[in-house]
């Protein structure tokens, strides 16, 4: 026999690896389907290997941590926590709102149970999922009446099926925006049935150009939250009050698509921001909608708040099924409304509220700390603390930079696009940006506890 067919001959079947102590461990592990995955794989390469002439080690032993990698990596959860470093708090993309313990524990407490969900405690007899954060919604927005479903895109489809199908809405050309993610204004209003009437163009909507518009055939006055897309120069828009006085006046209830909502003025922390949902409802809005996990901070839903008789309406329409809320992200909404009961609480307890008014003295302080432990032990890249500005995100607050720190790393050995993609891959994965030369790590978006996975990260990445 020759020494490949010796080596060959030598190697472990797929049941021996199994059947051995090594085996029956991963397989306590590792669901059965993955590990006899590993075990196939790692064998077959082994073989090539020794068929292009190699002579590895083909005892269990030298197979053993290969076959337990593989495992590890076919059973790992295809979901997985990121480290946010771009230092845009509301990033749609990596998840938007980051949920608290508390929030969390609340999820925990009634979703691994069974709970009142549908059922009133009070009366023994069916009760309503929405009774449960309506008073909250109350208190916190000053609205009469409010629910939430699944997010916003369906609060404002769903608001516009029930209120305006089959009959015109109006809304300013300025406002027919794409929010990104294919929500698309008109895309939106002619799946709901409403038919959209324009007016105005896009730089000016005047008054009058609402006042012509309406007519025998007029549900609803839209107004939309621009989001992530600004008009300046010369331009002019009506302010809400001015609809709002305009629509009551002719029996045509307006509604606002706020998008991200904000539930608390920012103004007096240097945020000049727009006005809270507390405002725009007080100004006239008959129905306001608003994301969960915008600015809020909270888990993917849409608010729909505002006059009782429509919101009842709203909640009455079939499709209100279609859409509506699930228990777990009902009990992390409530949970997040009962933080915002007051406003320290809110500002202390909520994770994007609490990046989006940070100090930057204490983003500094991360910065460094981040900065000493990648220059302890990595010396071949430039690190160095350094002013920047980060972003709210998520269409929020599009006009505003806040003063931020971060760490620019210039790798040495590497171009910086190959560490940005090492980064990106490693573990913790870590998502950054970069600028010219350097990778740029904003400290605004990553916690304390994640300073020293990050660090640990980019180590292994400049390595
Ligand atoms: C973000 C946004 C939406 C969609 O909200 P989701 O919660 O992402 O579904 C709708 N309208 C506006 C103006 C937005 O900014």
């Amino acid at each position: 026999m020759n020494k490949k067919q010796e080596l060959l001959s030598s190697l472990p079947s797929v049941d021996e690896v199994l059947k051995s102590d090594f085996g029956k461990k991963l397989l306590k592990d590792f669901p059965r389907r993955y590990v006899l995955s590993a075990v196939r794989e790692v064998i077959e390469s082994r073989r090539k290997e020794i068929l292009d002439g190699a002579a590895p080690d083909v005892s269990l032993e030298g197979l053993a941590a290969d076959i337990a990698t593989k495992s590890g990596k076919l059973s790992s959860f295809s979901l997985r926590p990121v480290i946010n470093a771009t230092g845009i708090v509301i990033h749609t993309n990596l998840g938007r709102s980051v949920l608290s313990e508390d929030v969390m524990e609340n999820v925990r407490r009634t979703a691994t149970c069974y709970s009142n969900l549908e059922y009133d405690l009070n009366e023994g007899k069916r009760g309503k999922r929405h009774s449960h954060i309506k008073g909250l919604l109350r208190e916190i927005t000053g609205a009469e009446d409010g629910f939430a479903v699944n997010n916003n895109a369906a609060a404002v489809f769903l608001s516009l099926s029930a209120l305006a199908k089959d009959r015109e809405a109006v809304v300013s050309r300025g406002e027919l925006v794409e929010i990104g993610g294919s929500f698309r204004v008109p895309d939106v209003m002619a799946q709901s049935g409403a038919l959209l009437k324009e007016v105005g163009t896009t730089n000016k909507t005047h008054l009058h150009d609402y006042e012509d518009a309406l007519g025998e055939a007029t549900a609803l006055i839209l107004k939309v939250h621009k989001s992530n897309y600004q008009i300046i120069g010369f331009t002019e828009e009506v302010p809400l009050e001015t609809l709002a006085a305009l629509g009551h006046g002719r029996g045509v209830p307006v509604m606002c698509d706020l998008g991200s909502g904000c539930l608390i003025d920012l103004g007096p922390y240097g945020i000049h921001s727009e006005p809270t949902v507390r405002e725009v409802l007080r100004s006239g809005a008959d129905i306001v909608t608003f994301s969960g996990d915008k600015l809020l901070g909270g888990p993917q839903a849409g608010l729909i708040v505002g006059k009782k008789e429509f919101v009842e309406r709203i909640q009455r329409h079939p499709l209100a099924r279609a859409v509506r809320i699930d228990k777990l992200t009902l009990a992390a909404l409530e949970a997040t409304l009962m933080a915002y009961a007051d406003e320290d609480r809110a500002i202390e307890k909520i994770p994007t509220i609490r990046m989006l008014l940070e100090d930057p003295g204490k983003i500094r302080e991360r910065a460094k700390k981040i900065a000493r432990l990648v220059k302890t032990g990595a010396k071949d890249a430039d690190v160095e603390v350094i002013e920047d500005s980060s972003q709210a995100g998520g269409g929020s607050l599009p006009e505003v930079r806040l003063p931020t720190y971060a760490v620019s790393i210039k790798p040495a050995r590497l171009p910086v696009n190959q560490f940005e993609e090492r980064l990106r891959k490693g573990d913790p994965a870590v998502v950054a940006r970069i600028k010219g030369e350097a990778l740029i790590v904003d400290a605004r978006t990553v916690s304390n506890r994640e300073i020293a996975p990050l660090a640990g990260s980019i180590k292994a990445a400049l390595r």
